[in-house]
């Protein structure tokens, strides 16, 4: 499995083969057409909360499932998937001239984390009109963040540890009581001791360094790596950062804490591609 997205985005010799070679995930989705105008992915997750990086052909216009993909000036461009993705993704090229590529990508399911509770889920307890108010605020502020377009590049990394610790909470596990879904863990948790630098995943630019904690997220620090991929890094104890900055990998931009709704100190790590939840383990060298 190609883990190294930057490494794998030189190796576009000999297009003509169809797909870049060595990766695995890339050999399952067969290309069409592509001695017209090739659409390849370069090197990939395809799995459910996964991501793949691809090539497309001069003037081709992108579309996964309906939705228009951008490309980069040099072709390339980003997908991902949700956590409850597949079992099947077309991803589709166009040309103007009516020519058109497509690649059929299967999307491998995943087994969960499940957890069946033998008792009722806990009856919502009626939100007051005041904590209404300010959580719908908060909701739309982490939209217009991630609706902020930057530039950034980070998206054609292969990502960093954010944070050394235990991982304590992974991506996509969920209770279920009396056979009734509670939403599922939409981001990586890493305990850690409250101040514990946390180091940038990948090059951005900060959308949302929001100063007063958030009721759920805390101190909730939002960057952009481009391309429709946003980090959300919740729960700080402080920022090192503030919105408009940019951020390199590695670079520390906020400290570990246990603000908003956590029960001690750790990072809770979550990354999207749009509307996609995504898991953040799949950005990470094994
Ligand atoms: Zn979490």
């Amino acid at each position: 499995m190609i883990l190294d997205r930057r490494g794998a985005l030189g190796a576009l010799a000999g297009l003509g083969a169809g797909i870049a070679a060595g990766s695995i995930d890339a050999a399952r989705a067969s290309a069409t057409s592509i001695n017209a105008a090739p659409l390849v992915l370069l090197s990939s997750r395809l799995t459910q909360g996964g991501w793949a990086i691809g090539q497309a052909g001069r003037g081709l216009t992108l579309d996964l499932a309906g939705a228009p993909v951008p490309t980069a000036p040099d072709g390339r461009f980003l997908i991902a998937f949700d956590r409850d993705a597949g079992p099947a993704a077309l991803l589709t090229g166009k040309l103007p001239s009516g020519y058109s590529a497509t690649l059929p990508l299967a999307i491998a399911p995943r087994a969960w984390r499940i957890e069946r509770i033998d008792a009722p889920m806990r009856p919502p307890s009626l939100p007051s009109a005041e904590y209404q108010r300010i959580r719908a605020a908060e909701v739309a502020r982490t939209a217009a963040a991630r609706a902020i377009v930057t530039g950034a590049q980070g998206w054609r990394q292969a990502m960093i540890r954010p944070a050394a610790g235990r991982l304590s909470g992974r991506f996509g596990s969920q209770r279920v009581y009396q056979g009734q879904p509670g939403s599922y863990h939409t981001g990586l948790d890493i305990a850690a001791p409250t101040g514990t630098p946390i180091l940038c995943p990948a090059d951005g630019v900060v959308i949302l360094a929001a100063a007063a904690p958030f009721t759920l997220e805390g101190k909730l620090l939002m960057v952009d790596h481009g391309m429709g991929l946003s980090s959300a890094f919740l729960h700080c104890s402080a920022h090192l950062v503030n919105q408009g900055d940019a951020v390199r990998q590695g670079q520390a931009i906020a400290r570990v804490g246990m603000t908003g709704r956590a029960t001690g100190p750790h990072l809770h790590w979550g990354l999207r591609w749009h509307d996609a939840r995504l898991d953040p383990l799949l950005f990470l060298p094994a």
